[in-house]
């Protein structure tokens, strides 16, 4: 049982997809934390996120089983703008998607299904999923969801620079080649513009269930 959860940065993805894997009783990938990884050891060699020679050879030497997706390290506005750019090399993704689909296939822990957060999971990595949501909110909405996170951690923030950053990251996700952000054919998408969280999490478990059967484990 495979469940894809794609949208662009911020959309609250993240937490949806936690909450759901708890409540169905499913592994979870955060595999934006791959490239994340991968951008943040190319920048600790002190190289360029853009060397897609370096990156290439960075992520298919990363070993995801060895704890380094927990770093804090990666949680940084550099290694969001690092793993976006490292994320438009075709090697790089190709080098990361056995451990997904392993992951998808095989979940940790004897879990009988996967929930995986991305932004190709529906339309690359795992185009089988039983259900597939591509949540998403308008770009101010997520820069101000972006700033308010920022500042509850104690980090200051300029918001225009927070908008344009996401901008940045948008058009670099949506407009490379390989893998780009969009909605799969098939994926149910969620607008979280207006929403609130409980909103979204009730409106996200209504669409899995009618797709899959599966409700809260109780
Ligand atoms: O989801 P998160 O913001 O952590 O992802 C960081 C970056 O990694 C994204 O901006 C995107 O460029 C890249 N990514 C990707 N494919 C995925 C997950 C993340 O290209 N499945």
């Amino acid at each position: 049982m495979i469940i894809a959860i794609d949208g662009p940065a911020a959309s609250g993805k993240g937490t949806l997809s936690k909450r759901i894997a708890a409540e169905l009783g499913l592994a979870h990938l955060d595999t934006g934390s791959l490239y994340r990884a991968v951008g943040v050891a190319v920048l600790r060699a002190g190289k360029d996120p853009a060397d897609a020679a370096v990156a290439a050879q960075v992520a298919r030497a990363l070993r995801p089983e060895d704890g380094i997706l927990a770093d804090p390290e990666l949680r940084s506005d550099e290694a969001a703008q690092a793993a976006s750019k490292v994320a438009v090399v075709p090697e790089v993704r190709s080098a990361l998607l056995d451990f997904q689909r392993t992951f998808a296939a095989v979940p940790p822990a004897g879990a009988p299904g996967a929930v995986l957060d991305g932004r190709d999971i529906g339309t690359v990595v795992c185009p089988d999923a039983a259900a597939k949501l591509f949540v998403t909110a308008s770009v101010e909405v997520r820069a101000e969801r972006r700033l308010k996170e920022l500042r509850e951690r104690g980090i200051p923030a300029i918001p225009s620079d927070v908008l344009e950053d996401m901008k940045a990251r948008d058009a670099r996700d949506s407009q490379r080649a390989v893998a780009p952000l969009k909605p799969a054919d098939d994926a149910f998408v969620l607008d979280t513009s207006a929403m609130n969280p409980e909103q979204a999490f009730a409106a996200a478990l209504a669409y899995i269930g009618s797709k899959t059967g599966l409700g809260p484990k109780r």
